[in-house]
């Protein structure tokens, strides 16, 4: 039976949706049944980074009644299956969040990993994501905005009844490293499971529709992305050799010119 992580913060913007997409594309590169979720149906941006916002079907119909599961679920990298929402308003309130814990039961069937994407804040459609988890990660920066709202997110989860795993500490300036890591384990009483440091290629792989697991695997946020999977999937983490990096790129380029996966 698949393990359902929610990926939550508390604060917007801390790096959910690219924790979400990197996380279940370097899971699905390890051979995991995975699939993504975009609960975030306010501001869905889940699809944005995959070029498929101008998907028909969408969580958001499932959740108003008006289409299947199967229907909104979508094809991502390495084999990642992907179900995103809608950017329309009139979509967003249609939708019923009540309606994920059904769409869970269908959706964990045959499944390794199921990793939601949850909003930030404390409304309704903020909870089901929490209540629906077996685990929740929180994704919070190095600021303390953003520790004070993950330690209410981290509050409600356990009135849930739900557990946190623990956190990702994204954007890490990582000469500080130590003293963040045991900062932020301290303040939010919860294991730090990887630094994710502030690495441009996010904002170009972002611009590229394509995860920097596998437009830049090598780069700083790609890197720590990838041990995380590996942890999670209970695998050694092997970092590529520069020689894979040049093969990586040469299938990217055979992927630009011929299409393709
Ligand atoms: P959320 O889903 O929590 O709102 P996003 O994943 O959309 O957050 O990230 C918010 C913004 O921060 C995006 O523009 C994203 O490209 C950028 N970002 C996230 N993580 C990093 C990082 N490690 N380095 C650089 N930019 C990042
Ligand atoms: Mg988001």
């Amino acid at each position: 039976m698949a393990i359902v992580y929610t990926i939550a913060s508390g604060k917007g913007g801390t790096g959910k949706t690219t924790t979400t997409l990197n996380l279940g594309t370097s899971l699905a590169l390890l051979g995991k049944k995975t699939i993504v979720l975009d609960a975030d149906i306010g501001m869905a941006n889940l699809g944005l980074l995959l070029g498929l916002e101008k998907s028909k079907i969408t969580l958001h119909e499932v959740l108003a009644g008006t289409a299947k599961i199967n229907e909104a679920i979508y094809e991502g990298p390495g084999g990642l299956k992907v179900v995103p929402s809608g950017l329309s308003l009139k979509g967003f309130q249609n939708s019923k969040p009540d309606k994920l814990r059904e769409v869970m039961t269908a959706i964990i069937e045959g499944m390794d990993f199921v990793l939601i994407d949850a909003p930030a804040g404390i409304s309704k459609d903020g909870v089901i994501p929490l209540a629906v988890a077996d685990k929740v990660i929180l994704v919070v920066n190095p600021e303390l905005a953003s520790m004070a709202d993950a330690l209410k997110t981290k509050a409600l989860t356990e009135m849930l009844g739900r557990t946190v795993e623990g956190v990702i500490l994204n954007r890490a300036e990582l000469e500080k490293t130590e003293i963040n890591r045991n900062k932020v384990a301290e303040l939010l009483g919860a294991k730090v499971l990887e630094m994710i440091p502030e690495d441009a290629n996010v904002r170009r792989s972002a611009a590229f529709k394509t995860p920097i697991v596998i437009r830049a695997p090598n780069s700083p946020a790609a890197v720590a992305y990838r041990r995380l999977a590996a942890s999670i999937a209970g695998e050694k983490f092997q970092e590529n050799s520069k020689k894979e990096e040049k093969e990586s790129f040469v299938d990217r380029l055979a992927r630009t010119v011929f299409g393709g996966k």
